[in-house]
């Protein structure tokens, strides 16, 4: 069963523009191919489907289709070169269908976006593509990863879309191999080992007492680092590019808390605090992480937790 319809009133019925009916027909993702009379030819099933993905219902019986019988050679081009079927553009994005309706394509979200533009980026573009389940397009680009995810488009926008979720979406899609930059491997080292950099538990305590000796004979007279004291009020972690390269600056923090006679400490494992899972779309490592961060805050009765970012 074959529906048909013009540029125009695809249009209209799903409140987008002529071009972009023409673009998906073109890219694909609307199956439909050229018929009789300047109009289109697509399974009223792909019809249906596209209805389902904007929440919608067909406006059309499925009755009111074409009598093949009368464009026979063209049904026979049509089907011989009939395109992926919407039903292979499942969208894995979690997508509420509602917002191929509630998004106005107002493009307030795009003038809140402080990066808008770069390298093409637009939460508006981004949520219409989800909306049309161009999952792989949006998965392969570099958008989410520009993304600051601050979620300026998502509290200026009227209709409530949830965009910084999309995006996180987008990130956990992508293949982790693919994942760019050293993110995903700095989650598998600190899954493997309790922090990003992989450093042993020893080396971190030894640099841990070493700073805390040159504190106490530099200015701080007596400090000792707190490790694993158990009952401190505040827990803090660090972020292991600081031990890793930057050892100094963790005596920043330390001789301010010295000064404010405050009761803290770092746990000697899993002390990482920047949980690169979060940034990745990894939930099930973000998970794991926090865990070990919440099991130290029990196993050392701390009150407050100290995150570096
Ligand atoms: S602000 Fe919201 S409604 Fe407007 S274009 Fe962006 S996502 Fe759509
Ligand atoms: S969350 Fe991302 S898309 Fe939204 S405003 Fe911030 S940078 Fe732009």
């Amino acid at each position: 069963m074959m529906y048909e319809f013009r540029v125009s009133e695809m249009a209209e019925e799903f409140g987008v523009h002529r071009n972009t009916i023409r673009n998906w027909i073109a890219a694909g993702t609307l199956p439909a191919k050229e018929g009789p009379g300047r109009k289109y030819l697509m399974k009223f099933h792909d019809y249906q489907t596209l209805c389902e993905k904007f929440g919608r219902e067909p406006h059309i019986r499925p009755d009111s289709h074409v009598d093949l019988a009368t464009v026979k050679s063209m049904e026979a081009k049509a089907e011989q070169m009939m395109p992926m079927e919407l039903d292979g553009h499942h969208s894995e994005l979690a997508v509420d269908p509602s917002w191929a309706d509630a998004c106005m394509t107002c493009g307030t979200c795009a003038s809140a976006c402080p990066i808008a533009g770069v390298d093409g980026l637009d939460p508006r573009k981004i949520v219409r593509m989800a909306v049309l389940g161009m999952d792989k397009e949006l998965v392969d680009s570099q958008w989410p990863w520009k993304c600051t995810m601050c979620g300026k488009c998502e509290v200026s926008c009227p209709a409530n879309i949830q965009i910084t979720a999309l995006m996180r979406k987008l990130r956990g899609s992508r293949e982790r191999d693919k994942v760019p930059g050293p993110i995903h491997k700095g989650v598998a080292m600190c899954l493997e080992r309790g922090n990003n950099l992989g450093i042993p538990k020893d080396d971190f305590v030894f640099l841990c007492q070493d700073l805390g000796e040159e504190l106490a004979a530099d200015s701080c007279p007596g400090f000792v680092t707190p490790i694993d004291v158990h009952g401190s009020r505040v827990l803090v972690t660090i972020n292991s590019k600081e031990p890793f390269a930057e050892p100094d600056d963790m005596k920043f923090w330390w001789k301010i808390f010295h000064a404010a006679g405050e009761s803290w400490t770092i746990p000697s494992e899993n002390w990482e605090g920047v949980n690169w899972g979060l940034f990745s779309g990894d939930d099930a490592a973000m998970k794991v992480v926090v865990g070990r961060i919440v099991e130290n805050m029990r196993r050392l009765n701390c009150k407050i937790l100290l995150l570096p970012e």
